[in-house]
């Protein structure tokens, strides 16, 4: 049976539909800041992904538990409340309801995450969590895998890059005070090469993204580039 035609208003008036919108990318690449000022403008909340990996590397660094042992690191994930509250600055970050926002940034936590990460079952008890925070839409999840795995779905994927240089330049901006600008590179590009190279969904564009290059775009440009993609979507152009 043929589909009923819409009409020319039916097809260009503003959807109700609350998007799900996901951005991932390498680290560096602007997704955290292009999430959080998309979100607002829409009026949704800002997931991030990455957070979540971190806190169970926080905690694992707590009870003494090897970044490498899966099973007992699936074991503490099970035990664990990891809550993202949306601010204007990011996410807080609540661990088994302790603000752990600050100290899941520090360098020992970032290469936690991203050693945690490589855990098929870490990842499956995380693209669980993920979706349910998700499921209603009104979400714009930035992350590594949102529009491969947790989101296959989703109304809009964009996968955000830049030159690595520029991403270390940006990472050094933020954290200037706290590494020097070699261990920051390297810590980035060590990052970048597990993310990529893990069997488990390995960080990579979906089929269907949209990749962004920001190497020679200011935030703004991006910005509205990706809301663009919003916009076409609730128009339903
Ligand atoms: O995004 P962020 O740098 O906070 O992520 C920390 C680490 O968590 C990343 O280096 C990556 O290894 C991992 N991660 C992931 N999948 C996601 C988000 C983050 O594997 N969706």
């Amino acid at each position: 049976m043929l589909a009923p035609v819409k009409s020319h208003s039916e097809m260009n008036e503003p959807s109700s539909r609350k998007l799900i919108i996901a951005i991932d990318g390498p680290a560096g690449a602007g997704k955290s800041t292009i999430a959080s000022r998309l979100a607002r403008k829409l009026g949704y909340v800002n997931l991030e992904s990455g957070a979540m990996y971190r806190a169970l590397a926080l905690k694992a660094i707590e009870n003494d538990i090897s970044f490498d042992d899966e099973t007992a690191l699936d074991n503490l994930a099970h035990k664990t409340k990891i809550m993202l509250e949306p601010t204007i600055g990011g996410n807080r970050v609540l661990l088994d309801g302790r603000d752990v926002t600050q100290r899941v940034r520090e360098t020992d936590v970032s290469e936690g995450a991203s050693r945690v990460s490589v855990h098929p079952k870490v990842r499956e008890w995380m693209v669980a969590r993920q979706r349910e925070l998700g499921v209603d839409g009104g979400v714009v999840m930035e992350g590594r895998d949102i529009g491969t795995k947790v989101f296959p779905d989703a109304d809009v994927k964009v996968f955000l890059d830049a030159d690595p240089v520029i991403r270390e330049q940006r990472r050094l901006k933020q954290y200037s005070r706290t590494l020097s600008a070699e261990s920051m590179a390297a810590e980035l590009r060590e990052r970048d090469r597990r993310d990529r190279t893990r069997a488990n969904s390995p960080l990579e564009p979906a089929k269907d993204a949209v990749v962004l290059d920001s190497t020679a775009l200011s935030e703004d440009e991006v910005l509205n580039r990706v809301e663009e993609l919003a916009q076409k979507k609730l128009l339903r152009v």
